[in-house]
């Protein structure tokens, strides 16, 4: 009877062994990334962050060659643009890692230095390519997915990108003329919205945070 018993148990014991060890594995294993619900928007949302986390760490490099330049005004601007960029990358990683994915930091290269000028004419580039591309794409893939939590989070970019575009063409067009008192750049800590009007509301248009909250750069 005994021995009738133990191919049993030797059977059980493999089973038991193999259920656990598939248990532990699939701990250790990460979701693939097409197991993700929102699989397109996090795609979309994934290379918009990375693209404002480059531009964020480029603009603080702009702004530190325009200071040693003497060049106040432009270094507030690209300061201002640093701060945008760093608080709308802090705003898609937490969309990305609260839906399911994960950040992936790009590598940030080493920037040759050129002359304020000619990096006030890339950001501007760089802001309309993403303005017109990624941008665009992705708050597309957003609303075909019917997410509006990063469709939201998407316009929120884009806004500031459109203002930061205007802001951008109106510097390089008086950078050589004597430049007449303005108000400062301030800075929406929760949307990114970025601005440097005279007139202006209580309350950030987009997000509603109050303007006492909002950072200046001057
Ligand atoms: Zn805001």
């Amino acid at each position: 009877m005994k021995l009738i018993k133990i191919p049993f148990i030797i059977a059980f014991a493999l089973a038991a062994s193999a259920i656990g060890a598939s248990y532990l594995f699939s701990l250790r294993s990460e979701a693939q990334p097409t197991e993700y619900l929102w699989y397109d928007s996090l795609q979309g949302l994934h290379e918009l962050c990375r693209a404002k986390y480059r531009q964020s760490h480029l603009y603080t490099e702009y702004a530190r060659h325009a200071e040693q330049d003497s060049l106040h005004q432009q270094a507030a601007l690209l300061r201002a643009l640093a701060y945008a960029d760093n608080v709308q990358c802090a705003n898609c990683r937490k969309a990305i890692e609260s839906l399911g994915g994960r950040f992936h930091s790009p590598v940030v290269q080493h920037y040759t230095m050129v002359n304020t000028r000619t990096h006030l004419h890339h950001a501007l580039q760089a802001k309309s390519d993403l303005h017109e591309g990624i941008t665009e794409e992705c708050l597309h893939r957003a609303i075909e997915e019917n997410n509006r939590y990063i469709a939201r989070l998407i316009t929120w970019c884009d806004a500031s990108d459109i203002a930061q575009i205007v802001i951008l063409r109106r510097e390089i067009a008086t950078l050589d003329q004597q430049q007449a008192e303005q108000a400062p750049y301030t800075v929406c800590p929760t949307c990114g919205a970025i601005s440097n009007e005279l007139l202006h509301t209580s309350y950030c248009p987009h997000c509603m945070t109050e303007r006492e909250k909002f950072l200046t750069f001057e």
